[in-house]
């Protein structure tokens, strides 16, 4: 292979890219680019009427002075382009510089924070033995008054009975079944937005009663459920999961009653009866009742142990002393006193912290505090820095710290006089004393080294091999990052960002650029022993981009010609991360590696892999080894990175199998971000491509990131999920965090908490921005405390929950089967409504489901983390797309979670073509699609736009611009651009979704009765799923099961 000298033919640069306007109005529509946001901080003069909307970066192009010049040729060693004193010409095996020490990098290594799935099990201690309800408002009310008088037909229903399940093969449910009918919620309790419950009586439970109804409870110990035969489907378990029989199937198992595997058993006759689904409770009524009735109001942090609103409701956050929800989410605002009750409730304690999220315009970010040369002001004992919760004593001489009761005294400088009140008099005029989050600059003591750090640096790393120059990845990549370059991250009011950037291509061997500016080329150095990675080159190769514009411009404008005849296909990985983590060492800063990568690393070299894919393994005890990486170099390399503050963005591209679980495990633990486009074409996949990697070029991050999080003394952080490193129990390690990544943090009681000082989190993340700043970001909470499970089941946040269930799980399964992960979670949620329905509801029935309020949803997202594709993989669900769905949902935030696992699904035929507003949204069932429509559904990855047989001409006409059906053509990936209302108001629905999620989502179109369709039902989660996942109502049925054998 040689170097080529070829004749640039990319397009004049200076002119307009195509689909590049997105960067003037950018296509992440309202928010401010990231790179801007901090150009509001300012002089704090206490709370600021208004945020001015930053003003996006006006891509000032310059054109360089380009010539279609080129890399000179050169043969595959150095090109020898003489230039003065550029360091060139050096063989690769002899170069003296940066040589690491030999071994480090390939240490075995421990593997990456393994949890134990019996712990989790076990952890609580027994079940507690008792019954359980699905219940509703809190206002005394009892629900289901209908329920209790009905008289219960025997037999019927959910619950128990044999009849629950129908024996059905597969084919769809009849909608809605007659029957008595099922009350839920009846209770018109008033909504739960009271900022502070603290003991009331226990809320009536909205009832969900089934038909079938036990004899009636009283007290809390009633007579024993009565008992039936086991169901042809599953067995009892000792342990109360259950277990599918073997069926014919052996290859999907583990799946509910209910699905089809049950069709194929001999069993009783087929339910007369089922329970009626409006009847259940429905997650689009309860977004919908948030909405109306908390989306007016801004939500006020000023008190404590609010819940906030849903996130699925838009509401604006007034910060007066706790963090917004934006920053953190918890999974109860209200904590049990005791570890006992909170064993018992087995509801897990747990916050979701996103410490850099992106604000609304009309939000407030953090002020930046500077202290000066003395720093922030932090107790003396447990180090926590000053907040609104420290109390300062002795007529403002000292304070007590608020996490660990020490008194430290005021510094001088810091000294300010009480009011009578014993405020401080400059309350208002210190964010950290009258504010939930702030920004403390951080002084020499913060930094590496007692070093203030350097500017981070970006380096593009680009796969050369034949694969990606045939689709033509590389050459639209060089393009995208000729003009990409000038929106790199700028800190406040700068002229240019800070950001360094380099280059390098690779295949089996390695290509280093000198993009120095006195350069008149680039100039190219190629390192073929991979085997000790080593940069050849030191100067020249990190530059600032408008310096080296000219270089830059011309090196990006030959790399897809210097490869174009390329015929090597392997490519090396392990090798690549290195020379990035060596290029950062040399240059003594902190950055981001882009890595653009297409197929398995097979080639010789350190991190080489083999293709150990095999999906006979799903279902068995060794499908645990498919999430886990083939070797421990890659944790080894992590580690190091981590060090450094080298964090490792990688696109995927790949035409096979490459094994996500090994490659993403450095961007797992470094904090980067994951992205992958399978069978990558041109065409149909640069849009995505390159809004996500505009995106993720722009965004807001932080480097070299470490992050602690105290509280109050009682409770403890114990558990850390998320893409991070920790090398000891407290210090989540990041090199790199960004705007969109969440940490999920649980807590667990070592003392006894009190309702009268609540219980509070402080969340402090130590980073450099992207200028070089080292700064200090605090986020504080102050949650209540109770002494009654009610209060507990009173402020729960469902979809926070579900989140940390989610990602709990997902863990889990590193480490234990699958259906052991399944089982655990289901009997974790049967326990916590178990002992709601035991300790919290008015005695009923048995033969009722009585869930709390907050947590009427609990079972139905429940049942979607069940069959998600980690859990339950999908017909066509690969193995690397699982280790990629498992990576991604570990950094996401709760609505990412909320809309991943039960998607947003929109009449769009029904959307008001004349107004701003979304269409309702319906819930995700076959049932309750129309043929004579048109419906959007999303999950934050994917847009399918559905169909139906009987949709008008007329729709099709303005939407698709054919005249039928039939010639509506399922290959296109976005909808043509047709001057009508109905076409302006669909694209600007789907824009509007882009928007919203940190992902550009792929639009799918998929015709009713279509091949595809089979993958969009994969979606309708309330649906029994082809791969056995129960439908919401089965699963229902089975929770109420499963908690009545809790409580008997
Ligand atoms: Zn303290």
């Amino acid at each position: 292979m040689s170097v080529n000298q070829q004749t640039h033919t990319g397009p004049p640069y200076g002119q307009p890219q195509p689909g590049y306007q997105g960067y003037q109005q950018p296509a992440y529509g309202g928010q401010p680019l990231p790179g801007v946001p901090h150009s509001q901080y300012g002089v704090y003069n206490g709370p600021m009427p208004g945020y001015q909307q930053p003003v996006p970066p006006q891509g000032s192009v310059r054109a360089p002075s380009t010539s279609g010049t080129s890399l000179s040729s050169g043969h595959l060693g150095y090109s020898p382009f003489g230039q003065g004193d550029v360091q060139n010409g050096i063989p690769a095996s002899t170069a003296p510089m940066q040589r690491p020490p030999a071994s480090q990098p390939f240490l075995p290594g421990s593997a990456p924070v393994p949890v134990s799935q019996t712990s989790m099990l076990q952890q609580y201690g027994p079940p507690p033995a008792s019954v359980q309800q699905l219940s509703n408002h809190m206002a005394g009310m009892t629900i289901g008054s209908t329920s209790t008088s009905a008289p219960p037909p025997a037999g019927l229903g959910y619950g128990i009975g044999p009849s629950s399940y129908p024996p059905t093969t597969g084919a769809p449910r009849p909608p809605t079944m007659p029957g008595p009918p099922l009350p839920v919620q009846t209770a018109a309790g008033p909504p739960t937005s009271q900022p502070n419950h603290v003991s009331s009586p226990p809320p009536p439970p909205s009832t969900l009663s089934g038909p079938y109804q036990g004899p009636p409870m009283s007290g809390l110990r009633g007579p024993p459920p009565p008992t039936h035969p086991p169901q042809p489907g599953y067995q009892m378990q000792q342990n109360g999961s259950f277990e599918q029989v073997r069926g014919p199937q052996t290859n999907y198992g583990g799946a509910y009653p209910g699905t089809p595997n049950y069709g194929s058993q001999p069993g009783p006759p087929p339910p007369p009866k089922r329970l009626d689904p409006d009847s259940i409770p429905s997650p689009i009524q309860v977004i919908e009742d948030d909405r109306s009735n908390r989306g007016s109001e801004p939500f006020v942090t000023g008190v404590r142990g609010q819940v906030p609103p849903l996130v699925t409701t838009n509401f604006l956050v007034k910060d007066q002393g706790n963090a917004s929800p934006r920053y953190i989410r918890c999974t109860s605002y209200n904590i049990p006193c005791t570890s006992d009750m909170a064993k018992q409730s087995q509801v897990p304690l747990a916050a979701v912290i996103k410490p850099l999220a992106t604000l609304p315009p009309d939000e407030t970010l953090p002020y930046l505090v500077d202290h000066g040369e003395s720093g922030p002001v932090r107790c003396n004992r447990c180090k926590a820095y000053m907040c609104p919760f420290m109390q300062f004593i002795e007529g403002g001489r000292r304070f007590q710290c608020c996490f660990c009761s020490c008194v430290t005294e005021v510094p001088p400088h810091y000294f300010q006089h009480l009011d009578h009140t014993g405020k401080r008099v400059d309350f208002y005029d210190r964010p950290e004393l009258s504010l939930g989050s702030y920004e403390f600059l951080a002084t020499v003591d913060y930094c590496k080294n007692n070093k203030f750090p350097s500017p981070p640096a970006f380096i593009f790393m680009i796969d050369v091999s034949y694969n990606a120059v045939k689709s033509g990845l590389v050459r639209l990549i060089c393009e995208e990052l000729k003009s990409l370059l000038d929106y790199l991250p700028r800190e406040g009011n700068m002229e240019e960002s800070a950001i360094r950037v380099g280059f390098v291509t690779y295949n089996k061997v390695l290509h280093f650029y000198n993009v120095k500016s006195s350069l008149a080329q680039p100039q190219m150095m190629v390192v073929s022993d991979v085997a000790d990675m080593f940069v050849p080159l030191l100067d020249g190769f990190l530059v600032n981009v408008n310096e080296s514009r000219t270089v830059i411009i011309s090196l990006l404008d030959q790399i897809p010609e210097m490869f174009a005849d390329t015929r090597e296909t392997e490519t090396v990985f392990g090798p690549v991360i290195q020379a990035g983590l060596e290029a950062l060492k040399a240059a003594e800063c902190a950055g981001k590696l882009f890595i653009f990568h297409t197929s398995l690393p097979i080639a010789e070299a350190p991190g080489k892999l083999k293709n150990r894919d095999d999906k006979k393994l799903i279902n068995t005890d060794k499908e645990k080894t498919l999430f886990q990486p083939q070797t421990s170099f890659y944790n080894n390399l992590a580690k190091d990175c981590v060090a450094q503050g080298c964090c490792v963005d990688l696109f995927l591209f790949p035409n096979q199998y490459l094994d996500v679980a090994t490659l993403g495990i450095v961007t797992y633990q470094t904090g980067g971000s994951i992205y992958k486009y399978a069978y990558f074409q041109l065409e149909t996949d640069q849009d995505r491509f390159l809004n996500d990697l505009r995106r993720d070029v722009q965004k807001e991050v932080g480097f070299d990131a470490v992050m602690r999080v105290r509280t109050s003394t009682g409770i403890r952080a114990t558990d850390f999920f998320g893409a991070f490193f920790m090398s000891n129990t407290t210090d989540v390690e990041m090199a790199g965090l960004d705007c969109d990544k969440t940490i999920t943090v649980e807590f667990k009681h070592d003392d006894k908490l009190s309702e009268d000082s609540g219980a509070l989190l402080q969340c402090a993340l130590l980073y450099t921005s992207c200028a070089g700043q080292r700064r200090l970001r605090i986020h504080n909470l102050s949650l209540n405390c109770c002494t009654q499970l009610a209060d507990l089941y009173r402020n729960c946040e469902t979809d926070t929950l579900i989140n940390y269930l989610a990602k709990y799980a997902y863990r889990g399964v590193l480490n234990s089967p699958v259906k052991t992960v399944r089982d655990a979670l289901i009997n974790q949620c049967a326990q916590i409504l178990a002992c709601y329905r035991k300790n919290c509801a008015s005695p009923s029935s048995a033969g009722q489901l009585i869930l709390p309020e907050c947590m009427k949803l609990l079972p139905v997202y429940l049942n979607c983390v069940l069959k998600s594709d980690v859990l339950q993989p999908g017909l066509e669900v690969t193995t690397d797309d699982r280790a990629y769905i498992r990576q991604l949902v570990t950094s996401m935030d709760v609505a990412e979670t909320n809309v991943f696992f039960y998607p947003r699904l929109l009449p769009v035929t029904k959307a008001d073509v004349d107004s701003d507003s979304l269409p309702a949204a319906i819930r995700n069932s076959e049932e309750r699609l129309s043929k004579g429509d048109i419906y959007l559904l999303e999950n934050g990855l994917n847009i399918f736009v559905w169909v139906g047989v009987n949709v008008q001409q007329g729709l099709i006409q303005n939407l698709f611009g054919v005249s039928s059906f039939s010639q509506i053509s399922s290959t296109l990936n976005t909808l043509p651009v047709l001057e009508n209302p109905f076409s302006k108001k669909v694209r600007s629905i789907i824009d509007m979704l882009q928007v919203q999620r940190s992902r550009y989502m792929k639009l799918i179109i998929v015709k009713q009765e279509d091949k595809l369709e089979m993958l969009f039902k994969q979606f309708l989660v309330e649906d029994k799923s082809l791969t056995g996942g129960a439908s919401y109502v089965d699963f229902l049925c089975h929770m109420h099961k499963e908690i009545r054998q809790l409580l008997s």
